[in-house]
């Protein structure tokens, strides 16, 4: 074969960048139309962002940073500004990034102080010592990168108290975030609302070089016992990238998407049995999450720019952004 003829097969790859604000029981009758238009909203100016940093030749990593970040930012989710409360009427923050072509990765938890936690993780990544810091000595870390700091009521917002107000009335132990909000409505006497989803925040790419990379942050579960962590920032388990498979940014019930390690499984299902994106990605969400009563999804983009973006709940705030595409999103089923 002649270079020619080589290269005038070459199909050449469309950046994409997917994005993710949390699962649960988000049903067409528990979002008003301004909710909706909200949260749609909300969506598509974050994978614009994140679209803006791919069409301009920026990495992957450039781009899930960019994305999770602006998510952090908005108080519809819970990440950033706008987290959860803990048993204590505190946030405590985690969050991973991943980088697909060197296997490079950096997460924190339990930071209290770093205005964007998807930084301070990415931090650790280019630190390059560690893969995971916790608590003050992360914030150590972050501030020394030149992070932003804020005080930790930066984080906190009315909403989030209610929930968390409701889920110690009902005395349901750590929950959801949004089923926090949804139990909130019910005391209230009204409908359930947008309340019963995950909300963590999460974004995949892949880039203009064939890279892809993975970004997830999260307030965690309402009402969490102080020193909880959940799967958001622990490697394989919530946040996983491998430019040889994919990269994958989870949400939903923390400790079973853990216990089946399932950002990784979703890699490891395409390189040790061949299977494709979104059989690995529904054997995982569908059976492997399903069979330990594990709830929420996932959103998975492989080498090929193949997208996933499966749930096991109602709904899943959820969108992707192809280079020269509109940006699509999407709530429910
Ligand atoms: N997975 C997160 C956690 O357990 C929660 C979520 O997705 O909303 O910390």
């Amino acid at each position: 074969m002649t270079p020619m003829s080589a290269s005038s097969s070459f199909t050449p790859i469309v950046p994409v960048i997917a994005i993710h604000g949390g699962a649960g029981t988000i049903t067409r009758a528990s979002l008003s139309p301004e909710q909706e238009r909200s949260y749609h909203a909300a969506l598509a100016a974050v994978l614009a962002a994140g679209q803006a940093v791919l069409a301009a030749g920026g990495s992957a990593m450039d781009a899930v940073c960019a994305a999770v970040r602006a998510l952090e930012d908005c108080p519809l989710f819970n990440a950033g500004h706008g987290a959860v409360f803990t048993a204590d009427a505190t946030h405590e923050l985690d969050a991973a990034v991943m980088d697909g072509q060197t296997l490079a990765a950096g997460a924190v938890a339990g930071v209290t102080t770093v205005k964007n936690p998807v930084q301070a993780a990415r931090a650790v990544l280019q630190d390059g010592q560690h893969v995971l810091m916790i608590g003050r000595s992360a914030e150590l870390l972050a501030a020394r990168a030149g992070l932003a700091q804020v005080e930790p009521t930066y984080f906190s917002t009315e909403a989030r108290r209610a929930q968390l107000a409701a889920a110690q009335a009902s005395s349901a132990g750590a929950v959801l975030d949004h089923d926090g909000a949804s139990k909130m409505a019910e005391l209230a006497g009204r409908p359930i609302d947008e309340g019963r989803k995950m909300g963590t925040v999460g974004a995949v790419a892949l880039d203009a070089h064939g890279h892809l990379a993975a970004a997830t942050s999260t307030g965690g579960l309402t009402n969490k016992r102080p020193g909880r962590v959940g799967d958001s920032p622990l490697i394989g388990a919530g946040t996983y990238a491998d430019d040889r498979t994919a990269a994958v940014s989870c949400t939903g019930h923390g400790e079973s998407f853990i216990r089946v390690a399932a950002a990784h499984d979703v890699c490891a299902r395409m390189a040790y049995a061949g299977a494709t994106l979104q059989e690995a990605c529904d054997a995982v969400v569908h059976q492997a999450l399903a069979a330990i009563g594990g709830t929420g999804g996932l959103i998975a983009v492989d080498r090929q720019g193949h997208v996933c973006l499966p749930f096991n709940t109602e709904g899943m705030y959820r969108g992707l952004a192809r280079v020269g595409e509109t940006p699509e999103t999407f709530i429910y089923r």
